[in-house]
C-alpha cells in the first residue's frame, strides 16, 4: 500500500487514522456483526453515532443552544435553494460575491427573491476579498450571504462583513473546523464536509433557532423545510448514515489533536510554509493578495501554461497529485485541509524548489 500526498479541493484527504478505524469497523461495528452501512438508522448503535456527533460537534465550535445543528443531504449546493426557500420572508437578501460558489448562490436567490449584489471581487478574478465595514445592506433584506473561504479563487474573510444587524449566512464549506469560530455572529453557518471533514454526501447546517419557521416559501418541499430536519434531529428520513459516522470520527480526531485552536495553529505553520515560498520564489507566485490569502486552498502559477502543466505532471509521477488548479482558473492548487499532514507541504515545497531550479530561464 502507498499512499499519496493528496492536494486535491474536494473531495479530499482525510486523516489516516480514521481511515483504519473506520477499515477496522467495517465487517463488525462495535459487536453488532455488522457494517455502520448496514445498519438501520433508527438502531440503538446508530443513535449513538449520531448524538455523539452532534455533541462533539457543538463541543469544537462552542455552539450555544439556541442554535440547531442538521446533518443533510444534496450537498453544499442544495443549500443555494434551501436558504432563500427558507429565510426570504421579506424576498430580499444580500449577497456578496467573492467567487464562483458565492456567483451560484447568488444566481439561485435570484430564482427566489430579489436577490442583491452589494458587493463583488470578480473585476479582479475574485484575487481579493471587498472591504465589506459599510456596505449598502438593504433596509428589509432578510439576511447576508457570503462564502468565507473561496475554495476555487483561495481568498477567505478575515473579518466578517458588517451586516448591519442582519443575519449572517456563510457557507463555510472549504474552511469548516479550519480554525475557531464565534457562532453567535452568525444566523446560519452551512458546508458540505467533503472538503475538510468527511466523505462526500453529507451537509452541516448550523442555524439560530429563531431563523427555523413554518413561515417558508409557497411550494418549498417538505425535504427542503429546515423544520421538518429540525423537529426530527436530523432523522426525518435517512440520513447519509456512514457519511455521518465518519464525520463523527474526524470530530474526534480534531478533538484528540487539541481542537480547533490547535487546528489553526497548525495549519498556519503548514500555510506559511508554501506562502513564503511563493513569494521568494522567482518562478512559482501566488494570484491572491497578501492580506485575503486562505490557509486551506493555495492557488499559485507560474506564468507559463505550458510550464503549469509540466509542473502538475512531474507532481504526480513524484506523488503530489491533485495539483491542477480549477478548470476556469488554470495554474496550479494546493489544497492543504486539516488531514494534510505538515510533512506533505514541506515536501512539496522541497519539491516545487528542485523544479524551480531546472526550469529557471
Ligand atoms: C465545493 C463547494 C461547494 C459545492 O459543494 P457541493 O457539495 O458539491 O454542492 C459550495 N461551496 C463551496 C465553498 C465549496 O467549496
Amino acid at each position: 500500500m502507498s499512499r499519496v500526498y493528496n492536494f486535491s479541493a474536494g473531495p479530499a484527504v482525510l486523516p489516516e487514522e480514521v481511515l483504519r478505524e473506520a477499515a477496522d469497523e467495517m465487517l463488525d461495528y462495535k459487536g453488532t456483526g455488522m457494517s455502520v452501512m448496514e445498519m438501520s438508522h433508527r438502531s440503538k448503535a446508530y443513535e449513538t453515532i449520531i448524538k455523539e456527533a452532534e455533541a462533539d460537534l457543538r463541543e469544537l465550535m462552542n455552539i450555544p443552544d439556541n442554535y440547531k445543528v442538521l446533518f443533510l443531504q444534496g450537498g453544499a449546493s442544495q443549500q443555494f435553494a434551501m436558504i432563500p426557500m427558507n429565510l426570504m420572508k421579506n424576498k430580499v437578501a444580500d449577497y456578496i460575491v467573492t467567487g464562483q460558489w458565492a456567483k451560484k448562490a447568488y444566481q439561485e436567490a435570484c430564482i427566489y427573491g430579489k436577490a442583491n449584489k452589494i458587493a463583488s471581487s470578480e473585476d479582479k478574478t475574485f484575487s481579493y476579498i471587498p472591504d465589506c465595514s459599510d456596505l449598502p445592506v438593504s433596509e428589509d433584506a432578510d439576511y447576508v450571504y457570503i462564502c468565507e473561504n473561496n475554495t476555487i479563487y483561495g481568498t477567505k474573510y478575515k473579518t466578517l462583513p458588517n451586516t448591519k444587524g442582519k443575519p449572517l449566512v456563510s457557507d463555510v464549506s472549504s474552511c469548516f473546523l479550519s480554525e475557531p469560530v464565534d457562532v453567535t455572529k452568525y444566523g446560519v453557518i452551512y458546508g458540505g464536509v467533503q472538503k475538510n471533514i468527511g466523505p462526500a454526501g453529507v451537509v452541516i447546517v448550523i442555524i439560530r433557532e429563531d431563523l427555523i419557521t413554518e413561515d417558508v416559501l409557497p411550494g418549498t418541499p417538505t425535504m427542503l423545510k429546515y423544520k421538518i430536519h429540525a423537529d426530527n434531529d436530523s432523522l426525518y428520513n435517512t440520513p447519509p448514515a456512514y457519511g455521518i459516522y465518519i464525520c463523527g470520527k474526524v470530530f474526534k480526531w480534531i478533538k484528540a489533536k487539541g481542537g480547533l485552536a490547535a487546528m489553526k495553529e497548525y495549519n498556519e505553520r503548514k500555510a506559511k510554509i508554501l506562502y513564503d515560498y511563493l513569494d521568494e520564489s522567482r518562478l512559482f507566485k501566488g494570484t491572491v493578495r497578501k492580506e485575503d490569502r486562505s490557509l486551506m486552498n493555495v492557488p499559485f502559477v507560474t506564468g507559463d501554461e505550458e510550464l503549469d502543466a509540466k509542473f502538475v505532471k512531474e507532481a504526480t509521477a513524484a506523488g503530489f497529485v491533485n495539483l491542477k488548479g480549477h478548470r476556469t482558473v488554470g495554474g496550479m492548487r494546493a489544497s492543504i485541509y486539516n488531514a494534510m499532514p505538515i510533512e506533505g507541504v514541506e515536501k512539496l515545497v522541497e519539491f516545487m524548489k528542485e523544479f524551480e531550479k531546472q526550469n529557471e530561464k
